[in-house]
């Protein structure tokens, strides 16, 4: 005869109580997950959370494929903005402003949006850079109460990208200062330099074309000799007719000089990108 102690009842009652928890768990979870897949397959996948993020942005008229259409379209494009680790990506074409993390997309509207720097951190360590490494932290509210608000972060030196490619301001709620890449920094002077040249007054009835570098603004740029007298001296006069835009035209300055010295950057001459005569930074003259 063997009798069991009150432990080993009490024992044998826990092993076979944690096998039907166990049991249940094993059963239920496939179970939850297989209907909430099932739901979201309904309706030909319209109940899926991105298939209903999307649906408020289509027109009374369409769906939400019209809507994930018009992403894939610009998503394609090699001109986005996207940065960030996989779990973590952000992307920002002409219309949208997308987040992916591990479980959740999120999408925003451009025109629908307000920006605002929420955060800055700075990283002593990198193992690529020897410089400090800041990440910035930006909020994306949106004006439609059925989208959820995000956080986007990204390094300090690609914030000049970001903020060309969108069609909002930045709001810098903390007056954050921000690491800018070099050649944002030297961007930001170039442009103030060459405002303080004489403007170029365009005769008649001439229009500008779209910038051939970036086609997005117009040409705003012409080049004319005013350093020193015609003759004299190294810059050459440029009979091209206004091409460029002023953010274009810094990049090339900046692509055209020594990297390792950006400090002699704004003192050399450069040629003209399309007809190669050189010119300096006096010779720059915005269109008015
Ligand atoms: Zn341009
Ligand atoms: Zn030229
Ligand atoms: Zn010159």
């Amino acid at each position: 005869m063997c009798f069991a102690t009150s432990d080993e009842k009490y024992y044998y009652v826990l092993v076979s109580k944690g096998w039907i928890i166990y049991l249940a768990i094993a059963v239920l979870i496939p179970v939850i997950v297989s209907l909430i897949v099932w739901y979201w397959s309904l309706n030909n996948w319209g109940n899926h959370p991105i298939a209903r993020s999307l649906a408020h942005y289509a027109l009374p008229q369409s769906s939400w494929r019209a809507v994930a259409s018009s992403v894939n379209t610009e998503f394609r494009r090699i001109d986005k903005f996207a940065s960030g680790a996989p779990g973590a990506r952000v992307v920002v074409t002409d219309t949208w402003v997308i987040k992916v993390t591990t479980y959740r997309v999120y999408i925003a509207q451009q025109q629908d949006i307000h920006l605002t720097l929420t955060e800055s951190r700075q990283h002593e360590l990198c193992p690529d850079l020897n410089t400090p490494v800041q990440f910035l932290t930006i909020r994306v509210g949106i004006i439609n109460p059925h989208i959820t608000p995000f956080d986007i972060r990204l390094n300090s030196t690609e914030y000049g990208e970001l903020r060309e490619k969108l069609h909002t301001t930045i709001r810098n709620a903390h007056n954050v200062v921000i690491h800018q890449s070099l050649s944002d920094m030297f961007l930001d002077t170039f442009k103030i330099q060459v405002e303080l040249n004489q403007p170029y007054h365009l005769s008649g009835n001439q229009e500008l074309e779209p910038c051939i570098g970036c086609m997005q603004t117009a040409a705003n740029i012409k080049l004319v000799k005013v350093c020193m007298d015609p003759n004299e001296g190294e810059c050459q006069q440029c009979y091209c007719r206004p091409m460029w835009c002023l953010t274009c035209m810094g990049k090339w300055f900046a692509s055209r000089q020594d990297q390792q010295h950006p400090e002699t950057w704004l003192s050399n001459r450069v040629p003209c990108p399309t007809c190669r005569s050189k010119f300096c930074i006096l010779d720059i003259s915005v269109v008015s």
